[in-house]
């Protein structure tokens, strides 16, 4: 379903830039080409990444003008996706109920006043 109003505005910013500047497969200068923006839900509010991607310029190289971006980001949520990983794991279904993930997981939804669906 679609949202039918805005996304507040992120209250924090985090820039993230790939580790290597070299080509992993030419091993030449990974050129910087453009800076992508992406807006993720964390446990601790909005958060706006400003993300540095890189790409080789070598015309024979087999990732000429292939992406390269930052490692960080995959940590941080799935692709396209507008949740952190953080939400993910808090809001997750537990699969046995006896762990300590899980227990934790529990806990926190007490805490926060969450309820699952089927509990409503
Ligand atoms: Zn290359």
């Amino acid at each position: 379903m679609a949202r039918k109003y805005c996304r507040p505005i992120a209250t924090a910013h985090r820039y993230l830039a790939p580790l290597s500047r070299r080509c992993w497969s030419c091993d030449g200068p990974l050129w910087m080409a453009y800076h992508a923006t992406r807006t993720v839900a964390t446990l601790d509010g909005l958060c706006q990444f400003r993300l540095a991607v890189r790409r080789c310029v070598n015309r024979a190289c087999a990732l000429y003008h292939q992406p390269y971006r930052p490692e960080e980001e995959g940590s941080v949520a799935l692709p396209k996706g507008e949740f952190g990983l953080d939400v993910i794991a808090a809001i997750a279904p537990c699969a046995t109920p006896s762990t300590a993930a899980c227990q934790r997981s529990t806990a926190r939804c007490a805490r926060e006043g969450w309820t699952s669906p089927s509990a409503r």
